[in-house]
């Protein structure tokens, strides 16, 4: 039996989505933007995606920007309003976003836009005073809802509050990355009053390519893509509608499961923890405490005394554990965990962090297993 505990990563495509991409695929032949029956037949599929994604997110028709996924959406919020904004534009993030935050960050820095990045706590945890402090005079703040790595999450919500008492009609504008957050934690757009926010398809089940930033409060954008004038030419290019499709099925029904799923995730992940630390009592978890309720349910990032993640990682795989060293996208790479980094690790221990994700289709016994292969693997390489 081979276990999959690297959900954070990609999570498998869910039935009814793989169901729905299949039926828009088959059965439609037009563009959307064509006034002919087949170009009708798009595009009611499309409106019809938009409503429902739109009615489970709690926010309007006309706040969606539909995506190829969590990056380009990260990268047309941050480009998109400090470009709408002119060149004193400036931006205040965290140390431990996504690259997809952090690289435009640093290109925009490099442009000239002053860039504030605020640091975190050993756990991960962003303080909120000292970001509506450093979040004088900026024109965006950008920060993760939940972090793919730790499992620490931000309180959007308080910290839009925080900064609208500070600052008033001078506060910024406020982007999430909820890619991580969606489906396992309580999102309440709409409540929070988050200007903009990052979504992506295959991290609850849809195909990979399809992704989402929901905009609200007329906040300003200025198009990464130049073209033609779908989604309000803020996005332009044919829309993919059978995987916006597919996405609103797959999003129905993360948002409709978080609550058990948190519950499921959180029990899986204690027994990971608790497996783990019977046969490496010397074995570190990273982030958050287990108690807190905040914190990401499904994620278990560990430190495990001499070895190399890297390495581990291909041992476990071996064995039959796919887990990955640090975020997936950036586990190819020989740098070590930026965000292992940023909560003080040295660079051989941030090479050594190990996270396991936990999904939707993770049963129990796949959870025994996984301590069973880490056991047995680890006995060998320390
Ligand atoms: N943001 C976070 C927090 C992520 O975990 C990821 C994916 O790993 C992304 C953004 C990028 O999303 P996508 O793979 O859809 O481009």
């Amino acid at each position: 039996m081979r276990v999959h505990l690297d959900h954070n990563a990609t999570t498998p495509l869910r039935p009814e989505a793989r169901e729905a991409l299949f039926f828009a695929l088959d059965r439609l032949g037009g563009n959307p933007s064509s006034v002919h029956g087949a170009g009708r037949a798009a595009r009611a599929l499309l409106d019809e995606a938009r409503e429902r994604i739109a009615g489970a997110l709690g926010v309007d028709e006309d706040d969606l920007l539909f995506t190829s996924g969590g990056t380009e959406s990260d990268n047309l919020a941050l480009a998109g309003v400090l470009g709408a904004s002119g060149p004193g534009a400036t931006l205040v993030t965290t140390t431990i976003e996504h690259s997809a935050v952090l690289e435009p960050a640093r290109r925009f820095a490099a442009e000239g836009h002053p860039l504030t990045l605020v640091g975190v706590d050993a756990a991960g945890r962003v303080d909120l005073e000292e970001l509506t402090e450093a979040a004088a005079g900026a024109t965006l703040v950008s920060v993760m809802s939940a972090n793919n790595e730790l499992g620490s999450t931000v309180d959007v919500g308080r910290l839009v509050a925080a900064l609208r008492d500070r600052y008033g009609r001078e506060a910024p504008w406020v982007h999430t990355d909820a890619v991580q957050a969606l489906g396992k934690l309580p999102l309440d757009l709409a409540g929070d009053d988050v200007d903009l926010a990052s979504l992506s398809g295959h991290k609850v089940g849809a195909p990979v390519g399809v992704g989402l930033l929901v905009r609200r409060n007329r906040a300003p954008l200025r198009a990464l893509v130049i073209g033609g004038g779908q989604e309000a030419g803020l996005r332009p290019g044919t829309e993919n509608v059978a995987g916006v499709h597919a996405f609103a099925i797959a999003l129905e029904l993360a948002v409709a499961e978080q609550i058990s799923f948190a519950q499921t995730a959180r029990s899986h992940v204690e027994k990971l923890w608790n497996g783990v630390q019977k046969f490496s009592p010397a074995v570190r978890l990273l982030g958050p405490p287990l108690a807190d309720p905040t914190r990401l349910p499904n994620t278990l990032n560990i430190l495990l005394p001499e070895t190399d993640g890297r390495t581990l990682v291909a041992r476990l795989d071996l064995a039959g554990l796919e887990c990955s060293a640090g975020s997936a996208c950036a586990s190819g790479s020989l740098e070590p965990s930026h965000v292992l980094r940023a909560i003080g690790l040295d660079e051989e221990r941030a090479r050594a962090g190990l996270r396991l994700s936990t999904g939707r289709t993770t049963r129990v016994d796949e959870i025994a297993h996984a301590v069973e292969i880490l056991s047995r693997t680890l006995g060998r390489t320390t």
